[in-house]
């Protein structure tokens, strides 16, 4: 009997059909077929070849299909494929070892992914600190589940709340669009200082943790001046208030490092990883925690447990991961082609009227685009979108350019080991895609 292969068209209706999509009203959900892929490539279901400028969910740090990533998976399914999270493993130890190394923190407990993650780091802050309330930022988001939704700042968190207890928020280092209608060289770093006020307010005794995205993502690539961690640092002693670094989109290279937070030379209490962690290989997520804190679970009960913590097989993929790394370089790439990137993205302000603002640290970016680049009033409201910004994503989508739009942004976050033609490529794309959107807003 001959054996059919479903068409591509097939593949999407049973995915549309039987599958619910994330953040989608299901009706409008218009996936298109992955078929294969290889580098910053994939291919759909017609063979046409997408240039992938998001790294998937800006995760795929090393690019589709490192060898030897998926080398390491294999060796690790054929050796032992799983074990229980109360047995010692080969990989588990191995990588907590190299995690307590790159980020000079003491013990990792291993997660499946982000959310989970900043869902762990809130619990183990609350028992840490005997305190409850946790600072949060507007313009963050830390996960889907109860506690990093509400954690989060961002419009996804309206429809869960009121969702976990003792969430306070705080405001952004925005200076594009600074909340206090400061100017960056003139300020006086109000985004933190205003943090003081909530702390008093509040109660510095109820305060466990400050939980900040290291450079927020997903709500705009807002880089903070060069002092604020230093000063958030320095506030989150004075009150013995744990910092609590969520790099689970910024950390593990995007932006050049480790972590982002060692730009600014800090040092956090808690740093919270996933995404980059084993470039989505694997299903992975982490809490690594500073000397003090695991010292204190020597003596007192670690509230919590994940029946695939420390999965061999995502804690090998990790394995492989970091050390592709550094074996190829990679943060030296992304140093080099993130200085391409910025000096393209600084031409592209300069020339393109629809061009607010553009953001870059590595290769973590955004473009912010206007109406007005003197009112810089939106191109699409804040939680909306726009005709114009639809036009934009569905000429990106048509020269099978993968980029991530989000209101009146669009992201550029490719694989970390692209090369200067392919991100070249990339932008040019992306030039004639503003091209028509000035177009429009001339007519
Ligand atoms: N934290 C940040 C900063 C993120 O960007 C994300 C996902 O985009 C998460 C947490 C949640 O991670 P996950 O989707 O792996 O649960």
């Amino acid at each position: 009997e001959q054996i059919t292969e479903p068409t591509s068209q097939q593949i999407i209706d049973e995915n549309r059909d039987y599958t619910l999509f994330s953040w989608s009203v299901q009706n409008a959900a218009n996936p298109v077929h992955l078929k294969r892929a290889e580098g910053v490539y994939f291919w759909d279901g017609d063979d046409n070849r997408w240039l992938d400028f998001s790294s998937q969910l800006i995760n795929m740090n090393v690019g589709h299909q490192h060898p030897k990533v998926l080398n390491a998976i294999k060796k690790q399914v054929d050796e032992l494929c799983f074990a229980g999270p109360s047995f010692a493993t080969e990989p588990r130890g191995t990588l907590g070892k190299k995690l307590a190394e790159v980020t000079g923190l003491a013990k990792s407990f291993f997660t499946l992914g982000g959310s989970e993650a900043n869902e762990n780091a809130i619990k183990i802050a609350r028992l840490y600190t005997g305190r409850n309330k946790i600072i949060t930022r507007y313009r963050s988001y830390h996960g889907a589940t109860m506690g990093s939704m509400t954690a989060s700042g961002d419009p996804r968190r309206w429809p869960v709340e009121p969702g976990m207890p003792g969430v306070v928020r705080a405001f952004d280092p925005y200076c594009y669009r600074c909340p206090f209608g400061q100017k960056v060289e003139s300020c006086h770093r109000e985004c933190v200082s205003h943090i003081e006020e909530i702390i008093r307010m509040e109660g510095p005794d109820n305060i466990a943790a400050i939980l900040v995205e290291g450079i927020t993502g997903s709500n705009g690539l807002l880089i903070p001046p060069d002092d604020y961690y230093p000063k958030l640092r320095a506030l989150c002693d004075r009150y013995g208030i744990l910092l609590i670094d969520d790099e689970v989109m910024s950390g593990f290279g995007r932006t050049g490092m480790w972590l982002a937070t060692q730009h600014y030379g800090i040092k956090p209490d808690i740093v919270t990883a996933a995404k980059g962690l084993t470039s989505g290989y694997m299903p992975l997520g982490t809490v690594i925690v500073s000397a003090p804190i695991a010292e204190y679970f020597e003596t007192h009960m670690l509230y919590g447990g994940l029946t695939y913590s420390g999965h061999p097989v995502s804690c090998a993929a990790a394995n492989a991961n970091l050390a592709v790394y550094e074996e190829e370089s990679i943060f030296e790439n992304v140093e080099t082609q993130g200085a391409y990137l910025t000096h393209r993205l600084n031409s592209i302000e300069q020339r393109f009227a629809c061009v607010g603002d553009v953001r870059s640290i590595g290769l973590f970016s955004v473009i912010e685009l206007v109406k007005d680049k003197v009112t810089r009033e939106p191109l699409a409201p804040f939680n909306g979108t726009s005709p114009e910004m639809g036009k934009l994503a569905a000429y990106l989508k048509s020269q099978h350019l993968y980029a991530f739009t989000r209101f009146n942004m669009l992201w550029v976050c490719p694989p970390l080991i692209i090369t200067q033609e392919q991100l070249g490529n990339g932008l040019d794309i992306i030039e004639e895609g503003l091209r028509i959107v000035d177009a429009t807003l001339a007519s």
